[in-house]
């Protein structure tokens, strides 16, 4: 109400014309009127403010009240936004209104909207503003209630878009190392500002580990835990941790972390897979300090479940589909992958210019082992034979039971030389291997094995395998344990 604070100097109203020459009778109603009322004179000053208005910042009723009272119960950081429409509007003599936050009797801050109408005397002469200041503290609240809730509204939709759109992508997922970078990439969006890591238990439930990781890495203390370094996953319940000076902290955070934390156990169909870690953020300077722990924790354990969900559906895909594409006996791949996966390879290679062997391999006279030590002992050599091979595999080779006692390798990048070089390896190595079956030694076992190599013996699957079927009949022909290139008998 005082564009300057010198200037609202406690002068009585008895002194300033207008007011009081024509309405002692207006003072006396104003006085006591149930709104706050104030007046100043031409230049600035506060003339007059009613009772209302003492009492509210608590300044003896029956005292004047100068324009130092007003600034000093101003909110610092409304002083500069006052002045500059205070004193646009004793330049331009134009009505005008403002906000702002006033300290009353008991302390509090509360928001004011002033509203000031220049008065004008009976000459025409512009004698200064009268204006009432309205306590709008209740609706102020209200507004910013209401527009924190939109602000919500929009965040948890946006959210929730982000969480569906992980959905679908997790549904498509081949395997679950394909579902890491996915939610590395929503997880980022949907806790932004936030730090977090997805966790799950390796296939033998001993270890836990970050399989996605997001924001400051360093809030945790280890990527790899053990599972009772989390209480989530202890307790199989949320742990939330709003101020880690004053709270049991978790084995996988750093030791004296600056901000809070949610652990949400990840649990779908009965089974915990895992847990995902995510920061509260550091209120400071965070985007979304307005949102509140319980909405964002809400929002950590929604996601929890969506990718609990997901990851064991997608892991109940993976063992449905590697059952049907394994031998259950062996374990190797079965003739389904093989004709699937080698009509890929060959495809692959060829685009590449980069050469790909088959190998073969027949185990000799095993029709003769079995009646000799029967069909169980022959499964067990059949399965230990499978495991020679799975020892001579590189990166990407395949080794895959074909049918019966016939099995099949394919290397990847190699040729007729170094593929039979390979195919004499697992010769060499089912030669001297010693079978102990129930505690009985068996007797030795051979196998013969034919190789082909694309692109010499052709480009299809069929043509390949029956280069390499035509091989093995030779080293079958030729005496057995051997190794015949195709071509080369
Ligand atoms: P060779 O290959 O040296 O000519 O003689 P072989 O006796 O191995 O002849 P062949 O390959 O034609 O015989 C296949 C035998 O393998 C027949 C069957 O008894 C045995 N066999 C096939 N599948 C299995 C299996 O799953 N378990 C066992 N124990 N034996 C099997
Ligand atoms: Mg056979
Ligand atoms: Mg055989």
């Amino acid at each position: 109400m005082n564009n300057n604070a010198e200037t609202a100097t406690g002068e009585q109203p008895q002194q300033d014309g207008a007011f009081l020459e024509n309405g002692t009778d207006f003072q006396i109603v104003a006085e006591d009127a149930p709104v706050m009322l104030w007046l100043t004179n031409s230049e600035g000053k506060v003339v007059f403010t009613n009772s209302k208005w003492k009492k509210f910042v608590g300044a003896a009723v029956d005292g004047h009240l100068s324009g130092d009272v007003w600034l000093m119960a101003l909110h610092p950081d409304d002083r500069e936004g006052c002045l500059h429409i205070f004193t646009d509007a004793f330049q331009s003599h134009q009505p005008f209104e403002m906000e702002y936050r006033l300290r009353r009797f008991d302390g509090q801050y509360r928001y004011i909207l002033d509203t000031g109408e220049p008065y004008i005397n009976k000459e025409g002469k512009f004698s200064g503003f009268i204006g009432s200041s309205t306590d709008i503290t209740d609706r102020k609240n209200y507004e910013n209630q209401l527009h924190l809730s939109q602000l919500e509204l929009t965040q948890h939709n946006r959210e929730m878009a982000l969480i569906n759109e992980l959905n679908s992508y997790l549904q498509v997922c081949r395997s679950l190392k394909e579902t890491h970078a996915i939610v590395h990439y929503y997880a980022k969006q949907i806790f932004t500002d936030q730090s977090g890591a997805l966790y799950l238990f390796d296939d033998s439930h001993s270890m836990v580990e970050a399989v996605a990781t997001w924001g400051d890495t360093r809030f945790f203390s280890s990527l790899v835990i053990a599972s009772d370094d989390c209480w989530a996953l202890r307790q199989g319940r949320l742990h939330i941790v709003e101020e880690p000076a004053n709270a049991i902290l978790c084995h996988h955070i750093i030791e004296h972390p600056t901000q809070g934390y949610v652990c949400a156990p990840a649990i779908a169909q009965g089974e915990m897979i895992g847990f995902l870690c995510v920061t509260l953020g550091d209120n400071r300077d965070d985007k979304r300090a307005w949102t509140s722990v319980e909405s964002r924790t809400r929002l950590i354990s929604l996601a929890a479940d969506n990718l609990a969900m997901a990851l064991v559906s997608l892991k109940l895909r993976e063992a449905l589909r590697n059952r049907s594409l394994h031998d259950p006996m062996t374990q190797l791949f079965n003739r389904r992958y093989l004709d699937e996966t080698l009509a890929h390879e060959l495809a692959t290679c060829q685009r590449a210019h980069t050469p790909l062997g088959v190998i073969m391999i027949d185990i000799d006279h095993f029709k003769i082992y079995n009646d000799t030590y029967g069909h169980d002992a022959g499964d067990f050599v059949l399965t230990e034979i499978a495991e020679i091979m799975r020892s001579k595999l590189r990166d990407g080779d395949i080794a895959c039971r074909y049918g019966g006692e016939e099995l099949v390798m394919v290397i990847l990048g190699a040729g007729k030389a170094i593929t039979g070089e390979r195919a004499e390896a697992v010769r060499a190595a089912i030669e001297k291997h010693p079978f102990t079956y129930k505690g009985q030694p068996l007797a030795s076992v051979t196998a013969s094995l034919g190789v082909a190599a694309c692109p010499e013996d052709g480009h299809s699957t069929h043509v390949l395998l029956k280069a390499a079927d035509v091989a093995l009949y030779h080293a079958k022909e030729s005496g057995r344990n051997k190794v015949v290139i195709s071509g080369q008998a």
